[in-house]
């Protein structure tokens, strides 16, 4: 089997970080932090990033890891007392961590894209974690620009399994040997496909709870070109691929928002799920029928994103040239 080690140590260090995010969520009010960009960071997403940070740096020393928080703000004066209580989450899974290991451990997520690297959303969907819905601790390695193993913990995701439903999934693929999804606490994997068009129950589409992530008018009407006739599951982060890869949901539309054109999307928002999609049978492009391209930087140079079961993809694409 191939990445075996790199599966190991992937699926261990998203299950400790995951066990990091659902300790803030219950034991304290996550207040939001706003970075430059605006945009949220909590106590866990720095948790979250120092426990597979040092995982990765122990068991793959040479690889970068392109992260999406860094500790520059953590390590000011102002931020101590901020700190210390992400230690205090990390030292629930690392007993003996230090404030000094934590900012290092997160700052080793500041690498490059290169020929071999991974990618890592610590809370993939910070708003949904926030608001107590859905998010994903999100890990990627990439190599040759190819994702070869992906993982998504997401603990607020309720899905089917053999042995009865289960709250906390973990979405696994390696290249070429499929995608599985299992409790997170867990239990047995179990191989999962992409559902067919045939199948009228979960014919349905999912899209973000954000709008401003999305353009969700042309979202529906796009769905509805592909045959979609009811309203879409919205849902926080990377769950999105796992809710195509397990068969829930034939679709995933995230068309550029009107309100922010230009945007570029992020390697550590989609490898992940990329990569469970594909190996559960699905295609990824972008919306004009683009492969996503890992290889060259941090943001990806093509707009949109179109997650489907494969079967549906092409229309989907007639659908969004026939609406440009
Ligand atoms: P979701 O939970 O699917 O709505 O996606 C969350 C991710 O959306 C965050 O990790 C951000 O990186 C990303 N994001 C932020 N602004 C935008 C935007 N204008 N368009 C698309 N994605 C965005
Ligand atoms: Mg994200």
């Amino acid at each position: 089997m191939a990445f075996e080690q790199e599966k190991e140590v992937a699926v261990a260090a998203a299950t400790a970080a995951a066990i990091v995010c659902e300790k803030v969520r219950a034991t304290m009010v996550p207040e939001a932090i706003e970075k430059k960009d605006k945009s949220p960071v909590t106590v866990a997403d720095f948790g979250a990033q120092a426990v597979v940070c040092k995982a990765l740096m122990e068991s793959f020393p040479s690889d970068p890891v392109v992260g999406e928080e860094d500790a520059a703000e953590l390590k000011t004066p102002e931020m101590a007392e901020r700190l210390k209580q992400v230690t205090s989450y990390v030292q629930e899974v690392i007993p003996d961590a230090s404030t000094d290991e934590v900012t290092r451990w997160i700052d080793h997520g500041n690498g490059a894209v290169a020929s071999r690297y991974w990618t890592l959303d610590p809370i993939d969907g910070t708003k949904g974690f926030l608001r107590k819905d859905q998010y994903a601790v999100a890990l990627a390695m990439v190599a040759e620009g190819e994702i070869k193993v992906g993982v998504l913990a997401c603990p607020a995701l309720t899905l089917e399994l053999k042995g009865g439903s289960a709250t906390g999934i973990l979405f696994v693929a390696v290249r070429g040997e499929g995608a599985t999804m299992q409790a997170i606490d867990g239990g047995t994997p179990e191989t999962i496909k992409v559902t067919s068009s045939e199948d009228k129950e979960h014919f349905r589409f999912v899209e973000s709870v954000e709008s401003g992530h999305g353009d969700q008018s042309l979202q529906s009407a796009i769905a509805q070109a592909a045959g979609v006739t009811t309203e879409s599951m919205r849902m926080d982060s990377q769950a999105k691929y796992g809710a195509v890869a397990s068969g829930n949901a034939v679709l995933y539309l995230r068309l550029p928002s009107p309100k922010y054109p230009g945007y570029q999307e992020k390697i550590w928002d989609h490898a992940a799920g990329v990569i469970v999609v594909e190996e559960a049978g699905g295609r990824v492009t972008d919306m004009y029928g683009e492969t996503l391209d890992f290889s060259k930087a941090d943001r990806l140079s093509t707009t949109g994103v179109v997650v489907s079961n494969g079967e549906i993809h092409n229309k989907v694409l007639e659908a969004l040239k026939a609406a440009s």
